[in-house]
């Protein structure tokens, strides 16, 4: 019997072990990319505009960027160095410092100098150093940890943009940053790994490690987690129970009853320290998504009872994602933090505050009857979250957009209340974000709309209701067509052209995708077997992904048509990938070999982007139009998109942006770096005889109203 147990506590103990170990690479990863990524954005300069010369006056916009990179990443030392290897310009603690220090760290960073070195090397040999062409093969820039014999360091080398020096040599930036025990322990915390440790090779390591190694290789040491053993914890309770079985024949009562009284107590202890742990979100301290519908239904009981009623408000941050995949997930978790506190701070005591996930929260505003006192609150909450949050020496404006319903409505439950407060959310943010939308019947279209597709979208097909537009891919002085994008409509007989949003997640969530997308995959070979070179990129639905055969069924589809397997252009999002990471990555290679593209869609709206991207063969990332919405309306996340234009030219990636309407975005996203552009500036989704007229009619590419 205790081997059974044995054996049970130990499975649970591997597999949550096995996790717990792919959770702790990840963060390494993830850390190291990050301050890549975050050294890609100093190093691209303003547009990669300014040019460093010998003389001090030229390395002032340099050295200041050296300086905010400083305060806004916390970077420890910053170096230029030319192409000898020399430091150009260098600052320590935001002190500009020469070359001093440098040559101690120097031996450590060689390699990742030398990698970013040959990158550029075999650039220029192909031909292919031409920060404008999308060329680029591999990462320009790398990042490693080291140890220098007291602590970690986090070193990023990264080439400099448009830069050169002296008689036209390139130039390098190099970034470090120690890692401090505690900041391990903030990681720990973040990626759910306890307490982590790093110890150098050489010192006793525990199984719950895993080895770090420098730039070039060699083992420097091991981080060790605190691993939570889930089945071992189960196990002195078991053996408890056992054991009290064999006093029990013994006749050894009196020890067993004074065991299991103690025992007892402390499980009751034990039981409300869990208690509390499981109501309330560690990170924000707010309930959680569990205690909060017990909470409300508890409510939605009591006002039924009292004939009284309460506001539901759902409120989401809006660009919290953007801060997240850009300034990493300590900001990210300092933002859900601050907007947890502002919003407590708004309402009144008796409300009912959680956090449901991500950047969600849910306030339940009691004895509230009139849309006026919730719109008043509305109002407050969007007014405290919109204030500036100082994150480092950054200042970060996130906004919100809230749904609010008055509640308890006839006819629905608790779950039927937070889905109508969810499509007012959903209402808000269709409205351009940062605002708040009650719930109104007019939203209840959204539900009927939901009816109408799962009842009408299957013959749709066969009555061929559904039409292929395309939308024109151009390079980035707006002049060539590059390829297309397809694009479904449905024309309805009676409702006229209903566009995709409206009924893409509703036939996902329907099991309608499959017919469709086979539908869609063979139109578009068909139309774009007469466009000569240019690609046709197809948007894979999630259903389709998930097939088992889905690699096998799209290369017969597309050979019977006989379309040219590397014109064809796939578009995935994250949220795919991450359902099953091993599954994406077989499908994703096989397209791969078969001369397929792929293309990363509606990049910036998802949360872990930058890992996929290194570990998934994109040749394409879409910036997604809420990004630009954003960098409309704050000057700040300019760049934001700036350096993910960087981050994926550095990665090797053509970068495709959509959403563009005005001139003013063309001539930014062209001055960073953008290969490609999409957008009602260029064109609308079209027929496929309008794209017909454009390419024959040739380049320069004629725009289209
Ligand atoms: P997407 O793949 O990100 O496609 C880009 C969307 O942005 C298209 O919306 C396009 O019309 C719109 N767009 C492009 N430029 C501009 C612009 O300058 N301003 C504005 N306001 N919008 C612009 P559309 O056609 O409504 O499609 C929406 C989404 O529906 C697509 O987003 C895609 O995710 C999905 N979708 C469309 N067709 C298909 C399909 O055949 N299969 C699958 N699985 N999904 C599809
Ligand atoms: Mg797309
Ligand atoms: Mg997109």
């Amino acid at each position: 019997m205790t081997t059974t147990l044995m054996t049970l506590t130990e499975k649970t103990n591997r597999s949550a072990a096995a996790e717990e170990m792919a959770r702790l690479e990840m963060a390494v990863e993830s850390e190291l990319l990050q301050a890549q990524h975050q050294a890609a954005v100093v190093a691209s300069g303003e547009s990669g505009r300014f040019t460093l010369r010998g003389d001090d006056a030229h390395n002032g916009s340099l050295a200041e960027r050296l300086h905010a990179a400083w305060h806004v990443f916390g970077f420890d030392s910053l170096y230029a160095l030319d192409e000898s290897g020399s430091v150009v310009l260098g600052l320590e603690m935001g002190q500009p410092i020469g070359d001093a220090g440098f040559s101690m760290v120097k031996p450590m960073i060689i390699h990742l100098i030398r990698t970013v070195e040959a990158n550029r090397r075999r650039a220029q040999e192909a031909g292919a150093y031409d920060l404008s062409s999308p060329g680029f093969e591999k990462s320009h820039g790398a990042s490693a940890l080291l140890h220098d014999g007291t602590g970690l360091t986090l070193a990023s080398v990264v080439p400099i943009k448009a830069l050169t020096y002296g008689s036209g040599g390139s130039v390098t930036l190099v970034t470090l940053r120690a890692v401090p025990d505690s900041a391990l322990r903030d990681i720990g915390r973040r990626y759910g790994l306890g307490k982590l440790t790093f110890t150098t090779s050489g010192s006793a390591a525990s199984p719950f490690s895993v080895a770090i190694s420098d730039a070039s290789g060699s083992r420097i040491g091991t981080i060790t987690w605190e691993f939570s053993r889930p089945g071992s914890a189960m196990l002195p309770n078991l053996l408890l129970i056992v054991m009290t079985g064999l006093l029990a024949v013994i006749g050894a009562f009196a020890v067993l009853f004074d065991r299991l009284r103690k025992l007892g107590a402390e499980m009751t202890r034990e039981e409300e320290k869990a208690n509390r742990l499981a109501s309330h979100d560690h990170l924000s301290g707010l309930l959680n998504r569990r205690s909060f519908n017990e909470r409300i239904t508890a409510e939605m009981d009591r006002t039924r009872r009292m004939h009284s009623g309460f506001a539901l408000h759902i409120v989401d941050l809006d660009r919290f994602k953007e801060v997240n995949d850009t300034l990493g997930h300590q900001a990210g978790d300092a933002v859900i933090r601050e907007a947890a506190r502002r919003i407590q701070d708004t309402v009144r005591g008796a409300d009912i505050v959680a956090r449901l996930g991500g950047d969600e929260f849910a306030i339940v505003q009691v004895d509230t009857e009139t849309t006026h006192e919730a719109g008043a609150l509305a109002v407050r909450l969007r007014e405290a979250i919109n204030q500036p949050i100082r994150i480092g020496g950054a200042e970060i404006t996130v906004g919100c957009s809230i749904g609010i319903v008055l509640a308890p409505q006839e006819d629905h439950d608790v779950d039927g209340v937070i889905s109508l407060a969810d499509s007012a959310l959903y209402q808000a943010k269709n409205d351009g974000r940062n605002r708040y939308r009650f719930f109104e019947e007019s939203i209840d279209a959204h539900l009927k709309m939901k009816q109408f597709v799962e009842e009408e979208l299957r013959d749709a097909i066969a009555q061929n209701q559904l039409e292929l537009h395309y939308q024109p891919q151009v390079s980035a002085d707006g002049l060539t067509i590059r390829g297309v994008e397809a694009l479904v409509r449905w024309r309805h007989p009676v409702r006229g052209l209903i566009l995709p949003l409206e009924f893409i997640s509703i036939a996902e969530e329907r099991g309608l995708m499959l017919p469709l997308s086979q539908w869609v995959l063979r139109r578009a070979c068909e139309d774009g077997k007469r466009w000569g070179n240019i690609k046709v990129a197809v948007n894979v639905s999630a259903a389709q992904f998930k097939q088992p055969n889905f690699v096998r069924d799209l290369l017969v589809s597309v050979d019977d048509i006989g379309f040219d397997l590397s014109r064809l252009e796939l578009e995935l999002t994250e949220g795919m990938i991450v359902e099953d990471e091993e599954k994406a990555e077989q499908a994703i290679f096989a397209l791969r070999e078969h001369g397929i593209s792929l293309a990363l869609d509606d990049f910036g709206t998802g949360y872990s982007s930058l890992i996929y991207l290194r570990r998934f063969p994109f040749d394409k990332i879409k910036i997604d139009r809420a990004f630009l919405e954003s960098m409309e309306t704050t000057g700040e996340s300019a760049i934001l998109v700036h350096s993910v234009v960087h981050l994926g030219r550095a990665l090797g990636l053509t970068v495709c942006a959509e959403g563009i309407e005005t001139e003013e975005q063309h001539r930014f996203l062209q001055a960073v770096g953008c290969h490609e552009l999409q957008g009602y500036l260029f064109s609308k989704p079209v027929t496929s005889d309008r794209i017909d007229e454009m390419l024959a009619s040739g380049a320069p590419f004629a725009r289209v109203a």
